[in-house]
């Protein structure tokens, strides 16, 4: 993602929220949203609407122009019409979740086309007898499926972290990941929090 000299960050607008949260603890008269005005002003916003709309502005310059007229996302991975209302504001939502997500994890998960090469790469370093290391991205590829598909349901706050994940791969034995010993040594054995040959984390109900 290049970044442009507008681009803003949901960073920024989760900081402003967190400082009109503080103030709004210190001074309770007035509404919190004199304090998100406030807050965003501070940091040289006209307004938090405004810091709202170059937010949205900045999503919608992220995806990159395909040949066929339709865009696609670097960093959520949506292919959508941007002349489609709709489809500019569902990718908007989804966007944001993939954010958050980035926010409180650090880790933006890789999108199809990635996730199909590293796990390609993956068993050709198993075959290679790089096990260890094959193994870890093979399971990085279904991670970030896996991520995928819980940010894609609306939801990015409870997903396991790459280490708790592989660990109950490993522990389902899944495609035979724990004849690799050296795996199981890093990660330890899970069993049971994934069903039995799937790659989905889904959140217990
Ligand atoms: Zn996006």
């Amino acid at each position: 993602m290049t970044a442009k000299p507008s681009y803003i960050y949901l960073s920024k607008i989760e900081d402003v929220k967190s400082e009109a949260r503080r103030q709004s603890s210190r001074q309770e008269s007035l509404k919190y949203s004199q304090h998100l005005q406030d807050a965003a002003i501070k940091i040289g916003a006209l307004s938090y609407h405004e810091l709202r709309a170059r937010y949205r502005k900045s999503v919608d310059s992220t995806p990159i122009a395909k040949e066929s007229g339709d865009a696609i996302c670097p960093d959520c991975d949506f292919t959508f019409s941007p002349e489609d209302k709709d489809d500019v504001r569902d990718h908007r939502r989804r966007h944001e979740n993939f954010d958050h997500y980035y926010l409180s994890t650090g880790h933006r998960p890789n999108g199809y086309a990635a996730r199909e090469s590293m796990k390609k790469k993956g068993y050709t370093l198993i075959e290679e007898g790089s096990e260890l290391e094959g193994w870890e991205m093979v399971i990085q590829s279904w991670f970030d499926r896996s991520v995928f598909s819980y940010i894609e349901s609306g939801k990015y706050k409870h997903h396991p972290s790459f280490s708790k994940y592989a660990a109950m791969i490993i522990g389902n034995n899944v495609a035979g990941c724990s004849n690799c010993k050296k795996l199981v040594e890093k990660y330890g054995q899970k069993p049971g929090a994934i069903h039995e040959g799937e790659t989905y984390w889904r959140p217990s109900k």
